[in-house]
């Protein structure tokens, strides 16, 4: 193990304190070699991150963590999270009605409502049971491996009707990919439909904030050194803005693609290209829906993607007595357009909820222009990208490893493993 005083003059730099730089310090740690990680903000997690407001736990956006994704199996400590999981299937929201579109197989009490289901035939229903049993087969490269097409060609070609389409799969996935036209690689879609299929959707108890808390505690005290702009990058050394200039053996760069690209120039790097997501909490007096249930907008109209109610999952996520409403719309506006869209949404969620929503306190909005990578094909081939940039550089992020889901916590997880071992293995 490196010794703290070795810190002052670590052998790694990693520029960026998300999950891919957190994990990519943890694996030079497991692998006996000091690392400091660089991060410009005032705490580490990158895209995610909880606040706290008036006793409600606010995610930097909503966003689950599936408990099927292999690497948060292998570095996370589940039962330390107390996860807490959303119902499988969702309510749709459709023809001024909400209707449970239930998983069959994991929740057998509601075959009946879901077998007269008015969004999806009998045909529907037995192909999803197909795709399901499709990718589900095999291990994940392998699945990661298959032809490349978009998502709606790949479940067009599957004979999903269009009603399903419409009123599960593009407010759905609209939600996951954070694009409804569902352009995205089918390979993520497979990808994330096994994971979707073989565990829960949760939330930890104390949000999503909680699984970089756990990774920053694994680390050795003084790993994240918070504050920290970089503004240069070379082969043996970073500039920080402050002018300050720290020196190791190797670097990995951990940020998104466009600070990448700027900090040392490589074209080579990912695209810039990215899917915005804004998300408006509300705090209720009671909430809205008597579940822990993911809501759909399966009508097409108004702005709201998706909705749900966290503190119905995770109780922590608001104070006793109230509850928290999330609400998802794809995309960003501008500073001086939010107020108008906050009126949009309040007026569709009056349609959904009724004049309870008149007594709902907006708390906040987060407004997220860069959520998740572009993932539109050839995107996810070659299924892993270099990491290794020319020189003692090296590079890790969501937005590089596709094998194991690119744009996604997993993604990002194994990226930063793959970064440090082959960091240590240059070593
Ligand atoms: C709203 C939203 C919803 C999502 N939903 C899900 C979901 O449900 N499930 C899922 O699996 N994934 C989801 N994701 C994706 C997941 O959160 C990301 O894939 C993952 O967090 C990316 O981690 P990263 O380390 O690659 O990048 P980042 O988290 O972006 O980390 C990059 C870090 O670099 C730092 N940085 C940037 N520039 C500099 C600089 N010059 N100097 C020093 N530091 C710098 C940044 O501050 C940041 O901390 C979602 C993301 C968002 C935003």
């Amino acid at each position: 193990m490196p010794s703290p005083t070795d810190r002052a003059n670590p052998k790694v730099l990693i520029v960026g304190g998300g999950l891919a730089g957190l994990c990519c310090a943890r694996q030079l740690n497991a692998q006996g070699i000091d690392s400091q990680v660089l991060e410009s903000s005032d705490r580490a997690g990158g895209r995610v991150q909880t606040d706290e407001l008036d006793g409600f736990l606010l995610d930097r956006g909503f966003q689950v963590l599936l408990t099927a994704y292999p690497e948060c199996q292998q570095v996370l400590d589940y039962e330390a999270l107390q996860l807490c999981r959303f119902e499988p299937g969702a309510l749709v929201r459709y023809r001024g009605k909400f209707h449970r579109l239930a998983d069959p197989w994991r929740q057998p009490r509601y075959l009946l409502t879901t077998t007269f289901s008015p969004l999806a035939t009998l045909a529907d229903k037995l192909r999803v049971a197909r795709l399901k049993r499709q990718v589900c087969q095999g291990d994940l490269s392998g699945l990661a491996q298959r032809p490349e097409t978009t998502t709606l060609a790949r479940l067009q070609a599957c004979g999903f009707s269009e009603q399903f389409m419409e009123t599960f799969f593009r407010p759905f996935l609209g939600g996951v990919f954070l694009e409804r036209d569902l352009q995205t690689s089918s390979r993520k879609f497979d990808l994330l439909f096994r994971m979707f299929a073989q565990g829960d959707a949760v939330l930890p108890a104390r949000g999503m904030g909680a699984l970089v808390d756990q990774l920053v505690d694994s680390l050795p005290a003084g790993t994240v050194r918070t504050g920290a702009r970089v503004a240069k990058v070379m082969e043996d050394r970073v500039q920080l803005t402050c002018g300050e200039v720290c020196h190791a053996s190797r670097v990995v760069i951990a940020t998104p693609p466009g600070v990448t690209r700027q900090l040392v120039g490589q074209s080579a790097v990912g695209m810039d290209a990215a899917h915005g997501v804004t998300c408006l909490y509300f705090a209720a007096e009671r909430p809205p829906l008597s579940e822990p249930v993911l809501v759909l907008n399966g009508e097409g109209k108004g702005p709201i993607i998706n909705l749900s109610v966290p503190s119905q999952v995770a109780p922590a996520y608001a104070p006793p007595g109230e509850s928290l409403v999330s609400v998802s719309v794809l995309g960003t506006v501008e500073a001086e357009r939010e107020a108008g869209l906050q009126r949009q949404v309040v007026e569709q969620l009056t349609e959904w909820f009724g004049s309870q929503v008149n007594d709902w306190r907006h708390l906040k909005t987060y407004r997220i222009p860069y959520a998740l990578p572009s993932q539109d094909p050839p995107a996810l081939s070659p299924v892993e990208k270099p990491i290794h940039l020319p020189g003692n550089l090296f590079a890790c992020g969501d937005y590089l490893d596709t094998g194991s889901i690119q744009g996604s916590i997993q993604g990002a997880m194994v990226s930063g493993r793959r970064a440090g071992q082959a960091v240590a293995t240059s070593l």
